[in-house]
């Protein structure tokens, strides 16, 4: 399969101009009849290296998913898309299960998401050679080793031997290593080829914070988001229900989530969010799997996650359409005390431990964030990320000799035998039961850290549990203990750097712009919310942010320009192009008649294009600048060529390249269609290079 036609299934049933990294890799290995493992953190772009292959392929895709909910979208969303695609699962009547079958005799079927359960089904009547692909999303849950094991999963396996000479796709965003062989070997595909994935998702934003004042934090972050989706994630159900009723009272639209609830106020839930009904869901971590919307934009943890897979899988629902998204930790003492408990009564308590120490580590990191997280998956990040708060904020350090002596002192007089709590009251001499029964009032280190906030020494004893000074024993009460190195700074002066704690600051993010209810994004909104109430699917469906984002941007107003965005293919085109097309023009009309002469965002960027361009940067550099892609960079420079601007595209395309379009054109039976010159080069001259060869030969 060449690359012309991938890219142009691409661009007319899913509205991309190019690929991401790796899916066209992986979409090759496929037509060559690999078998392949994909490993992809969640909004990656898993769904497209097998819906992409099914709709050129000659048969049917069996697509294997664990949940029935995301199954009937992920349907809706190709059909939405132009491309024939059913389900089969338990929850069907008899009828229209027959109705499928007799689809998929008539091949008007490309893609059948199926539940394990339900295989039986189909097995009846697929034989082998009547299935191109098999693609097992959800991979993981085959493994008893991953976090998500579905017993349904393990009986899979036969599917290799069913249909030996099918292709089989299997995708996951788990990363550890044991998982992945274990969902080869179950799955009888031990020559797979495995394609493993960046985990860095850089329009995530990174924040930890210390979890005190927890509410009044997450009331002020959500000052500038008022219409932006998130989920707030408990420990508990009650601290959930508690939460959802705080924000409710204060005039959130939140809801709280978890597995107490009957099955019908869950899906309840989860529909009001996926449509924007509800804005914010306080949730324990039983929410989320199911539920693929790309528009969330911020993740909170109330509480600390008992590891870093988990937290990294959490965060990763957010900004899944590729939109700067953020996300929060709050980190608490308390959090880690909870969470050792339940660790230590676990089976595997080592693995547990470890883990949560790991999570800990990253909570009170001192360093760039993003690089201690992606080398917990092993990926290593050259550079600190810019997006996190270690990045944006940096500590500084100071001399702390003194302040650790004192601690280590402190903790030297109690015995080793209180926890972090009463370490900080003796040495702020604290007046309580504690102290009065043990006589520390006696001691000559209490009193001598009462210049020092608690929540600072709090702070300080972390860090100095984390400098290997200190340690908590986890085993007794989790008592406060010196170690061998503490005697260093006790006797022998060692110097003991410690990070400045800056002040808990609640603000809002300031950088980022609000979307004023009278922008373009917000009509675009609405109208996207009236469609989907009219043919009742989720919102996001009908196109996600980022492709409204797009069309504000863009500003098209006609077919041809709405093709051009991003995320439009022909079918969405054809179905809702003129609705959108009809309020963009609207709300233009609107601006100049209320005398506000603004530019529009199209002209100002073209305009910006223009200046770069005449500045003699190149495409990679003004596309970099911009912050846009080299694509764009190129449609806006033939844009200008178009409207007569001084622009020169011989720059870019050279002549053996002209001359050789320039013969295709009288050669070719269609020479007006970009697909024709492709295969006619056989990927020998760039898709932007045939565009530009053609509009130069258009005014010669
Ligand atoms: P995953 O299954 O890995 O979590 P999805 O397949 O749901 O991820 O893709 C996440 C988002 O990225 C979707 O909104 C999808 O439409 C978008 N996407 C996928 N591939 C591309 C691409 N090549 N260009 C632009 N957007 C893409
Ligand atoms: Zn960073």
């Amino acid at each position: 399969m060449n690359e012309a036609s991938l890219l142009e299934t691409l661009k007319e049933y899913f509205g991309y101009e190019s690929f991401r990294p790796l899916q066209k890799k992986i979409i090759t290995s496929v037509f060559v009849g690999r078998d392949n493992l994909v490993i992809m953190p969640t909004g990656g772009g898993k769904s497209i290296c097998y819906q992409l292959p099914a709709i050129l392929l000659p048969e049917i895709t069996l697509v294997i998913s664990p949940l029935i909910a995301l199954m009937k979208d992920q349907v809706d969303g190709l059909n939405a898309n132009g491309v024939p695609a059913a389900f089969l699962n338990s929850s069907q009547e008899e009828a229209d299960k027959e109705a499928i079958f007799q689809k998929i005799d008539r091949k008007e079927i490309k893609l059948l998401y199926v539940a394990p359960e339900s295989l039986q089904f189909v097995d009846r009547f697929l034989t082998n050679g009547k299935i191109s692909l098999i693609a097992i999303d959800e991979a993981h849950c085959i493994s008893s080793w991953g976090h998500d094991f579905r017993p349904a999963y393990t009986q899979l396996g036969y599917l290799k031997n069913r249909f030996p000479s099918t292709p089989m796709l299997a995708l996951t965003a788990t990363a550890d290593k044991a998982t992945r062989n274990d969902i080869c070997r179950q799955l009888n595909i031990p020559n797979a080829k495995k394609h493993i994935a960046s985990f860095d998702r850089k329009n995530l934003s990174l924040d930890v914070r210390q979890g005190i004042k927890r509410f009044e934090q997450i009331t002020d972050f959500l000052k500038n988001r008022s219409s932006e989706s998130g989920i707030i994630y408990c420990l508990s159900r009650k601290n959930t229900e508690e939460l959802a009723a705080k924000l409710q009272r204060k005039g959130f639209k939140a809801e709280a989530y978890h597995a107490g609830l009957d099955h019908q106020e869950r899906s309840q839930i989860q529909d009001d969010f996926i449509n924007d009904k509800k804005q914010i869901i306080c949730a324990t971590i039983a929410f989320g799997m199911g539920i693929d919307k790309s528009n969330i934009r911020w993740v909170i943890h109330y509480n600390m996650p008992k590891n870093l897979e988990g937290y990294y899988q959490e965060i990763g629902r957010a900004g899944r359409d590729g939109l700067p998204s953020d996300t929060l930790l709050f980190h608490s003492y308390s959090d880690v005390i909870q969470l050792q408990k339940f660790a230590s009564n676990a089976r595997n308590q080592d693995v547990q431990l470890a883990k949560l120490d790991r999570m800990k580590q990253y909570s009170e990191a001192l360093s760039c964030r993003r690089k201690i997280l992606l080398s917990y998956f092993g990926e290593y990040l050259e550079a600190d990320c810019g997006n996190c708060d270690i990045c944006r904020n940096p500590p500084e350090f100071f001399d702390g000799t003194i302040i650790a002596q004192k601690a280590l002192s402190c903790i030297f007089r109690l015995k080793g035998a209180e926890p972090i709590g009463t370490v900080i009251d003796v040495l702020r001499a604290s007046q309580n039961e504690v102290i009065r029964r043990n006589n520390y009032q006696e001691l000559t280190t209490y009193g001598i850290g009462k210049d020092i906030s608690w929540q600072h020494w709090q702070q300080y004893l972390i860090q100095l549990i984390n400098l290997g000074y200190v340690e908590i024993a986890f085993d007794r009460h989790n008592h406060l203990r010196l170690t061998e190195q503490a005697k260093k700074v006790l006797f022998d002066n060692e110097k003991v750097p410690l990070a400045d704690i800056k002040e808990v600051q609640a603000q809002a993010k300031t950088e980022k712009t609000t979307i004023a209810e009278s922008s373009l994004f917000e009509r675009l909104r609405k109208l996207r919310l009236k469609i989907a109430r009219e043919e009742d699917i989720p919102a996001y469906l009908i196109f996600n942010d980022a492709t409204l984002k797009d069309m504000e941007k863009q500003r098209p107003m006609s077919d041809s320009e709405f093709l051009m965005i991003e995320g439009v293919g022909r079918k969405k085109m054809e179905d809702y192009g003129y609705r959108f097309i009809k309020e963009i023009i609207a709300f233009s009309k609107e601006k100049r008649e209320t005398k506000k002469p603004k530019k529009t965002k199209k002209g100002s960027s073209l305009e910006e294009t223009l200046k770069l361009y005449k500045a003699d940067l190149t495409v990679e550099e003004i596309a970099r600048q911009k912050g846009v892609t080299r694509n764009t960079v190129f449609t806006h420079l033939m844009k200008l060529y178009d409207e007569g601007k001084n622009i020169n595209l011989k720059r870019y395309v050279g002549k053996s390249e002209l001359k050789s379009v320039k013969k295709a054109k009288k050669k070719l039976d269609n020479p007006n269609s970009l697909k024709a010159y492709f295969e006619h080069f056989e990927e020998a001259i760039s898709y932007e290079n045939i565009k530009m060869s053609l509009k130069i030969l258009e005014k010669e």
